[in-house]
């Protein structure tokens, strides 16, 4: 396993709970979008073993075209240990990325993309929406669905859309818009639909759109393939 030391270049507050640590790319790391990496804070590989209390697993914000590892993270006032020291970081401090890997590469089938997030999740779709206003190659057009409660919505100048290419996007603040929405989308019977956000959130979509009648092969999550299975029973 290699692990890439690297530094923080920049931090962008993206809203008042949510920042992004932009971190330079080291010479040899590359990754498609979609990609999750391993973020572990200084010190996690001191002892015998890593203490994965200062590692956690973070999706990539950023195409590699942007030349910067975008890692967009929400710090409440209520936080890990991780998040209290990583809030306290500064530019130019060393952190650690490893094991990176994508389990939603934009699929270009010719088909409809739904994107389904909650919150923070939006970070793993932005260079999926990125990549495909690049080059909408193979695939027929992207709508993106995110429900947020704080209604502090992230990377709104991506995400406000551009309809004449194809992408659309809306920003929720309720459980009920929300499901509502998925609903209908789900009567979109080719499309492919990615779910991004927590288990309990992947669990309630999924049994939304199978209840709709959306084979789970035409549902992406963000899972090896070993726990996928788990989640698309
Ligand atoms: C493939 C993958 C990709 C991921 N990508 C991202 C990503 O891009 N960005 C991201 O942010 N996360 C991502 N995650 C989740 C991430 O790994 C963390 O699990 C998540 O950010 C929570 O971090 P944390 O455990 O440090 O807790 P925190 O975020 O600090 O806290 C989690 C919850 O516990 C509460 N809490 C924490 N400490 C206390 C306390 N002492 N007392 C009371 N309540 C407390 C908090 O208020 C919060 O509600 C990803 C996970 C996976 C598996």
């Amino acid at each position: 396993m290699q692990i890439y030391w690297t530094r923080i270049n920049e931090v962008i507050e993206e809203t008042p709970e949510i920042k992004t640590y932009m971190l330079d790319c080291p010479e040899g790391f590359t990754w498609e979008e979609g990609s999750h990496t391993h973020l572990g804070l200084e010190g996690f590989n001191a002892g015998e073993k890593p203490n994965k209390g200062l590692v956690r697993h973070m999706s990539i914000s950023t195409l590699p075209d942007e030349k910067s590892i975008g890692i967009t993270t929400r710090i409440r006032e209520q936080r890990s240990e991780f998040k209290h020291i990583l809030n306290d970081l500064e530019i130019g401090t060393s952190v650690a990325i490893f094991k990176t890997h994508s389990n939603v590469p934009l699929k270009r089938e010719d088909k409809n993309i739904y994107l389904l997030s909650s919150g923070v999740g939006l970070a793993t779709f932005r260079p999926l929406v990125l990549d495909y206003l690049n080059n909408a190659e193979q695939v027929n057009k992207i709508h993106s669905l995110n429900i947020d409660s704080s209604r502090d919505y992230l990377f709104t100048n991506v995400f406000e859309g551009v309809p004449e290419k194809g992408f659309t996007s809306r920003f929720v603040d309720n459980r009920k818009d929300y499901y509502g929405d998925v609903q209908k989308l789900a009567q979109d019977k080719e499309a492919l639909f990615y779910v991004v956000g927590s288990d309990e959130f992947l669990a309630q979509n999924i049994a939304v759109l199978r209840e709709e009648g959306v084979e789970k092969d035409r549902i992406m999550l963000d899972k090896h393939e070993h726990t996928l299975q788990e989640f698309l029973v």
